[in-house]
C-alpha cells in the first residue's frame, strides 16, 4: 500500500480486517498529514453526485458504514445535518434538482423546505427556500485515522512512517518488487499493490516502470481556502448554497470545537502552495451574505487552505473517482487510485471495501 491518508487507510483496514498482511508505506512522520488533514471533515448525505457514479454510491454507503465506526470506536461527530440553500427564487430550481437526485441516490430522509420553516431551524437564515438532509455531519477525522491505524496494527498490519514509495517492478510469479526509501531503505516483494497517494498519486504510478503512462489521468491542482469567523457561530446545521462548477459552494460550518468556518472556495493552482490570501475574503463576504445577511464587515479571518487532486481544469466537468486495475492499465495486482477529492472522506471505508474486493480479500 503507498500512502496513509483516509483512504490509504480505509483500503488497509478493510484488507487487514479480512486477514490480508499489510504494510502501508507512508513517506510523512506522521499518517494523515496530506489531503486528509486539510479539508472541512463534513459527512456528506451523498446528495449531488449522478446517479450510478462511484461518488454517489460510495458516499451513501461510506457514510452509513462511517456513522456505524465512529459509534464502535468512540469518535467524535455531530449529526447536525445540513440546509441547503436557495438565496432567490431563481435558485429554487437548482435545489429542486437537488432534492431529486438526492432521492434517486437513497439519500435519507431529506425533505423540502419553506423560507419560513427553514429559518424557525436557522432564525438567523436567509433564503427563498430550503432543503433539509438530516444524515449530514461533522466528524473528528484525525480521531477517525487513528482507530482505523489502531486497528491495522491490532490486525497485524505494518504502517511505514518516513518511508516513500520510490516505484516497482513487476515479479516474473504475479506480484511486485516494491523499492522503499527512507533512513533504511529497503526492497520488499508485495503480492498486490495499491496506489493511494493523494495529490502524488500520478507520480507513485509513473514511478512504476512498466505502468503506461499514457493512462495515467492528468493531474490538476484545485485550492480551496477557509475563513473562519471571528464571534458566534450563526447557525448549528450545515450551510450549503447551490454548488459551483467543479465544487460545493462557499458553505458554512461549525466545527466539534463551535468555531464557524466557510469555504472551501475553488482555484485552479500550478503549485502546491497552502497560503491564503486574505484578499480573497471580498468574494466570500458577498457570497455568505446572500444567505447570512446578518456577517459584520471585518469579521473573516483567514484560516487554512486545502488542495483537491483533480482530474479536470478549469470549466470542464467534474468525473467521477477512478479506482484504476488490470482492465484499465493491463497489470496483474495492482489498484491505482486517482482523483479522490470530495466526498472522499466519506466515501473512504466504502472505497476501501471495494479496492479489497477488487483484490479478492
Ligand atoms: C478543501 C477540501 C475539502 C474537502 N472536504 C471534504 C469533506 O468535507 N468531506 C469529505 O468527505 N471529503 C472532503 N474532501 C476530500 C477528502 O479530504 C479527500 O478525498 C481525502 O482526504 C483523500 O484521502 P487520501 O488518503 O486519498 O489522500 P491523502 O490524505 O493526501 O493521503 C495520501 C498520502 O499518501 C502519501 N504519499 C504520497 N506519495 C507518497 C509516496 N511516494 N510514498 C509514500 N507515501 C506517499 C502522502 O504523504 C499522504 O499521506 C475535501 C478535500 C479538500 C481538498
Amino acid at each position: 500500500m503507498v500512502g496513509a491518508g483516509a483512504v490509504g487507510l480505509a483500503v488497509a483496514h478493510a484488507l487487514s480486517s479480512k486477514g490480508r498482511a499489510v504494510a502501508v508505506l507512508e513517506k510523512q512522520p506522521a499518517f494523515g498529514q496530506g489531503i486528509s488533514s486539510r479539508n472541512s471533515e463534513v459527512i456528506h448525505g451523498g446528495l449531488y453526485y449522478p446517479t450510478g457514479s462511484l461518488k454517489a454510491r460510495f458516499c451513501v454507503e461510506g457514510r452509513r458504514r462511517l456513522y456505524r465506526f465512529l459509534d464502535e470506536h468512540k469518535v467524535a461527530y455531530d449529526r447536525c445535518g445540513k440546509l441547503v440553500v436557495a438565496p432567490d427564487e431563481a435558485d429554487i430550481p437548482r435545489i429542486e434538482a437537488i432534492l431529486a437526485q438526492a432521492r434517486e441516490n437513497g439519500v435519507e430522509r431529506i425533505e423540502p423546505l419553506s423560507a419560513a420553516q427553514a429559518r424557525t431551524l436557522e432564525p438567523e437564515l436567509a433564503c427563498a427556500a430550503a432543503l433539509i438532509s438530516p444524515e449530514s455531519g461533522v466528524f473528528d477525522s484525525h480521531g477517525y485515522m487513528l482507530a482505523l491505524a489502531g486497528e491495522i496494527g491490532e490486525a497485524g498490519g505494518v504502517l511505514a512512517l518516513r518511508t516513500p514509495f520510490l516505484g516497482a517492478e513487476p515479479l516474473a510469479g504475479g506480484g511486485w518488487r516494491v523499492r522503499a526509501g527512507g533512513e533504511e531503505p529497503a526492497e520488499l516483494a508485495a503480492g498486490q499493490l495499491v496506489i493511494c497517494a493523494g495529490l502524488e498519486a500520478q507520480a507513485a504510478a509513473a514511478a512504476i516502470g512498466a505502468y503506461p503512462k499514457a493512462l495515467i489521468p492528468r493531474l490538476h491542482y484545485g485550492k480551496g481556502v477557509y475563513f473562519r469567523l471571528a464571534g458566534p457561530a450563526p447557525f448549528r446545521r450545515l450551510v450549503y448554497p447551490p454548488p459551483i462548477q467543479g465544487a460545493l459552494g462557499t458553505h458554512y460550518r461549525r466545527d466539534l470545537g463551535g468555531q464557524a468556518h466557510f469555504g472551501p472556495d475553488l482555484a485552479f493552482v500550478e503549485t502546491e502552495d497552502y497560503a491564503v490570501d486574505p484578499a480573497r475574503a471580498s468574494r466570500f463576504y458577498a457570497d455568505i451574505r446572500r444567505y447570512w445577511p446578518g456577517l459584520k464587515d471585518g469579521a473573516l479571518e483567514p484560516d487554512y487552505a486545502g488542495i483537491r487532486p483533480k482530474l479536470h481544469g478549469s470549466g470542464e466537468p467534474q468525473p467521477d473517482f477512478r479506482i484504476d486495475g488490470p482492465e484499465v492499465h493491463g497489470l496483474a495486482d495492482l489498484v491505482a487510485l486517482f482523483g479522490i477529492e470530495s466526498p472522499g472522506l466519506t466515501s473512504s471505508l466504502a472505497l476501501g471495501e471495494e479496492v479489497a474486493r477488487r483484490l479478492g480479500a
